[in-house]
């Protein structure tokens, strides 16, 4: 139908429509005129006659087309201003108040990776600690597993997020194996297939995905959502997920925590994918 429609279009090019037109009925009733308003209502030769009307009418046509084109710049322009917008401190406040259980991973006997003055066990509480204090701000209610250097079992941080019973549950890590070893990316969303609330778990590691992979400086291929059964998530009642936040062997990875400013860009996206991730 629509290659006939281009035929015809071309077949009017000198302006005879209404000539092609009764040339169109001629020879599809063998020769014959039938009224307009005969049965031929539905028949593919009455939309042929009526694009041949519509056609041969629009003389601006090309230019009414042109019309579309501020459309798709606004259409960019709204697109290019909210990736821009994620990239930055931007805090969305949750309509509902969300708890958030994280949990700042190893500390005390447990140190975690190590190189240089760097300590894993350091590295994640500061991290936890910053996500509780700009939490208010996006209408999140955050409980720590530990708030100091001391070591919960991975039992007992399980046991607290079970009791509070949170929206979600969060554990926060550094890496710290060369790429080669991993065969991954330095930043890292973990979800476990053995969490009850597997299909939540992967909405909110994917909307976390997401707003890291909007803060400058890391790169989008050094990121990556995998499937792991760890303990604090496999055996955790809320949907849950845990974070390899860079390798502590890569000094500029490590600026985005060890930075005042940059912790609190990657902080705050962190908060904007919990945000996202519990909006219905
Ligand atoms: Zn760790």
């Amino acid at each position: 139908m629509i290659h006939e429609f281009i035929a015809d279009e071309k077949a009017i090019n000198d302006n005879d429509t209404e000539a092609f037109a009764k040339m169109l009925l001629q020879t599809h009733n063998n020769g014959r005129f039938l009224i307009p308003e005969h049965q031929f209502f539905s028949s593919p030769i009455k939309r042929r006659l009526i694009m041949l009307q519509t056609s041969a009418k629009t003389s601006h046509s090309y230019l009414r087309r042109l019309l579309v084109l501020p459309l798709i710049a606004c259409s960019i322009l709204i697109f290019s201003f909210s990736t821009r917008k994620d990239g930055k401190n931007e805090i969305i406040k949750a309509d509902k108040k969300i708890v958030l259980v994280v949990d700042a991973g190893h500390g005390g006997k447990d140190a975690g990776g190590r190189f240089g003055t760097l300590i894993e066990k350091d590295l994640t509480l500061k991290i936890a600690t910053r996500i509780k204090e700009l939490s208010p701000g996006y209408n999140i209610e955050v409980h720590l597993t530990r708030s100091r250097d001391e070591y919960p079992t991975l039992a007992g941080r399980v046991d607290i997020s079970n009791k509070i019973s949170p929206d979600d549950f969060i554990s926060i890590h550094i890496g710290s194996l060369p790429d080669k070893d991993t065969g991954r990316g330095n930043f890292n969303v973990f979800i476990s297939d053995g969490n009850p609330q597997l299909i939540k778990s992967k909405q909110l590691g994917l909307s976390i995905f997401r707003q890291i992979a909007a803060v400058g400086g890391i790169e989008r291929n050094n990121l990556s959502v995998e499937s792991k059964g760890l303990y604090v998530l496999k055996n955790n009642k809320a949907p849950a997920m845990a974070l390899s936040l860079g390798n502590i062997k890569n000094k500029e990875q490590m600026q985005q925590i060890t930075n005042d400013e940059k912790l609190d860009e990657l902080c705050g996206a962190i908060l904007r994918g919990v945000v996202a991730a519990n909006k219905k």
